[in-house]
């Protein structure tokens, strides 16, 4: 008999949230504690002692035995250090369970093995990691039991960000101050707060746990370096909102539950277009929360998949000739009195504040399109942006209908007096009720497209952190607010001021605004016109951290120093080599010890089937011409090994840095392709029974 599940009761019941504060702390220090949460105030170590004390004590009911700084190194991945609530013992030999608020605030986990691009000498390889209060601790369950996480900014000795959260959180503080500047100027002098409201819808596959193990690529680097597509590919679209599996809904049910728990709002779930891919999208929350949360959704659909004899894969784009995963990052900015400065209302035209964001907007995302297509730059996207999926790796704005017709008027008259209104969708049924159509209607296509009250950003690949984007996003935005008000701060006549500016940046900046279809072949084209760049791929995007623009950008702004962003660039390039390098192992690997010998015993087979045949005194020529063929693809395989190997021997030598990034992208890669190639082809003809591992059929329709 299964249990029924009650959502009320168990939604966030592992998270020490605001109603079990309220509950379990003294009343002052409650008071004080949201005090520093909302206005950024500092904490006393004798109050962070009572919040520390009553936390364990709240954690140990639940069962947890350790606590965690937890943090998101520049790794891409969250990182823990465990440690148990034991004190040492007393004398008789019992041991207490205590935790200090010195531990709760800060930590020091041994900082020498993450990333620091060159910040952080080794040989003082301290790192710190401090208690970020905006975002609730909560016990985790799983193999190791349970443990109380506490969600960490992650800096070195001198201050120097080391991690995701450190810039996303100055972003934060940015974008607050310039919209609450650019709100007094229209009048709003109540609203104390401006917070990113975030979104990320969450794409994925799952496999079968054991064809996943047969796979050594899989393993090692997340998606297929060889493979060949099935017969049946995404055609036929019937998977696309199709009915769930059992063993799927099963997985789908516990991943909720476990979300729940945490307090994860997981809302929507559905298959998407590819075989085998499905989507989980939680209810908006502020920036910081929805990137931890994005964590652990990433971490949770891993665990429970392996829990259902399943493995969820988050590479951008595990298979070839499949679509590829990404994450679509909503974006939208809230007052503390609850309304979104994105809402354009039912009048657009009229709404000049509406109307002033939505340019600064337009501006920011203009200006700074190169650092955008960066945040969304890792390894994994370079298989979908700016190859031949979704979305391009142009960066433009959709507007949609409505919205480009008042920028329309604005621009040729300077003036918008009327908005197009949303019509009804005519189902021609009479018993269906009445389905107002949004004024905007949705274009799959554009990579930053408005979707009525917020910007739905759709480059993002499917296993990176969102805290990039949002960065990007929350201090481009801040820039394009900061240099509005201080044009409008100074204006005699407010009204006419704030009319010329609107007009002024939806003129200059009108040549990001694309309605049209994004995969087009003329939109290139069409871009090169407008001047818009087209970075293809990442060691070409990551550039764009450093140059004079984004330096002036984000030390105005305090959110990068240029130090900083120097040491990020190291280190992408850095990852970006290992990944290639490990990839090209892998297929080295395969090859040589997988593929090249059941290829040269299938040839065997066939030679003994020619000499059978003809001794049987009949015609051999078709088994003799298959062995040929095969043959020919045997040697053309063997020599693409033989060259990936001097190749990818060459590129490891190489120091580490931008040039041997580059050395990767335009020559480890290609010899890859080339290795790939006469290998798929062999899997096409060669028999079932004597290819070394799963084919793509295997993995994506046998689920
Ligand atoms: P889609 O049609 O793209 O799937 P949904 O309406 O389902 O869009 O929303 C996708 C995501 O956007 C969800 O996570 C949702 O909570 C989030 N979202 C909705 N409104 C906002 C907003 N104002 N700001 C940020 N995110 C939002
Ligand atoms: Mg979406």
């Amino acid at each position: 008999m299964s249990e029924v599940m009650n959502v009320a009761k168990i939604f966030g019941e592992d998270v020490f949230n605001d109603t079990v504060m309220q509950e379990r702390l003294p009343k002052k220090v409650y008071r004080d504690l949201k005090k520093m949460i909302q206005e950024g105030k500092e904490l006393d170590l004798a109050t962070a002692d009572v919040i520390a004390h009553e936390m364990k004590e709240w954690a140990i009911e639940k069962g947890a035995t350790h606590y965690t700084h937890w943090f998101q190194p520049l790794t891409g991945v969250t990182a823990e250090k465990h440690d148990s609530f034991i004190s040492a013992p007393m004398e008789n030999g019992k041991v207490l369970m205590s935790f200090s608020g010195k531990e709760l605030i800060k930590g020091e986990p041994d900082a020498s093995s993450f990333p620091s691009g060159g910040l952080r000498a080794t040989f003082e390889a301290r790192g710190y990691t401090a208690w970020d209060c905006t975002s609730p601790a909560f016990v985790r369950h799983d193999a190791a039991g349970a443990t109380l996480c506490i969600p960490t900014a992650f800096c070195s000795y001198t201050g120097e960000a080391l991690d995701q959260k450190t810039p996303l959180l100055r972003s934060m503080q940015a974008i607050n101050e310039q919209s609450l500047r650019l709100l007094r100027l229209f009048g709003n002098e109540t609203a104390k707060k401006v917070t990113p409201s975030v979104g990320p819808e969450q794409e994925y596959f799952l496999v079968d746990a054991e064809k996943f193990m047969q796979r050594k690529d899989l393993i090692y680097t997340g998606r297929t370096l060889f493979g060949a597509m099935p017969p049946k590919g995404q055609e036929l679209d019937d998977h696309y909102f199709g009915t769930i599996r059992q063993r799927i809904a099963g997985f789908m049910k516990d991943v909720n539950e476990e979300l729940w728990k945490v307090g994860v709002t997981a809302k929507t779930q559905h298959n998407e277009v590819a075989p085998a891919q499905h989507e989980l999208a939680p209810i908006y929350a502020e920036c910081n929360v929805a990137v931890d949360h994005n964590h652990l959704v990433m971490q949770t659909l891993k665990r429970v998949a392996c829990q259902h004899g399943m493995k969820c894969l988050l590479h951008e784009k595990p298979f070839a000739g499949v679509n590829g995963s990404g994450k679509h990052n909503n974006w939208s900015l809230t007052t503390d009195e609850g309304k979104n400065l994105l809402d354009p209302g039912k009048a657009p035209h009229e709404n000049i504040q509406f109307l002033l964001v939505l340019t600064c907007i337009l501006k920011a995302v203009d200006e700074h399109a190169d650092l955008l297509r960066e945040s969304a730059a890792d390894p994994g996207n370079d298989h979908r942006l700016g190859a031949n999926e979704a979305p391009p790796a142009i960066i433009s704005v959709f507007l949609g209908e409505q919205l480009e017709d008042v920028i329309e008027q604005l621009i040729s008259t300077g003036e918008a007096t009327h908005s197009l209104k949303e019509g009804a969708l005519e189902t021609g049924v009479d018993t269906l009720p009445d389905v107002k159509k949004d004024a905007t209607d949705r274009n799959r296509t554009s990579p930053f497209a408005f979707t009525g009250n917020k910007f739905e950003f759709r480059m993002v690949g499917s296993r990176d952190s969102i805290a990039a984007p949002n960065v990007v996003l929350n201090t481009i935005v801040a820039e394009a607010f900061a240099e509005a008000c201080e044009v409008l701060e100074k204006a005699d006549d407010f009204h006419k001021a704030v009319h010329d500016l609107i007009k002024k940046y939806a003129t200059e900046h009108h040549r990001i605004v694309f309605n049209g279809d994004g995969y087009a072949e003329e939109w290139v084209a069409e871009a090169k016109r407008r001047g818009l760049p087209n970075i293809k791929s990442m060691v070409e995007a990551i550039p764009a951290l450093t140059t004079d623009k984004a330096i002036k950008l984000f030390e105005r702004f305090h959110v990068f120093t240029e130090a900083e962003l120097r040491s990020r660039a190291e280190i992408k390039y850095e990852n970006y080599a290992k990944n290639i390098n490990i990839e090209a192992k892998t297929m080295i690997d395969m090859a040589s010890k997988q593929i090249i010998p059941a290829i040269m015993k299938y040839t065997k087979t066939l030679a003994d089937t020619v000499l059978a045949v003809r001794e049987a005194g009949v015609d051999a020529s078709v088994q003799a011409e298959a062995l040929e063929e095969v043959t020919a693809l045997l040697k053309e395989t063997s020599d693409a090994l033989r060259a990936l190997e001097e190749i990818t021997e060459e590129a490891g030598s190489m120091e580490e840095g931008k040039e041997q990034a580059e050395f990767f992208k335009f020559n480890v890669f290609p010899a890859m392709d080339a290795l790939r190639a006469p290998v798929d082809k062999l899997e096409m003809i060669v028999d079932k029974e004597a290819w070394p591992m799963p084919s793509y059929g295997d993995l994506i329709f046998e689920v």
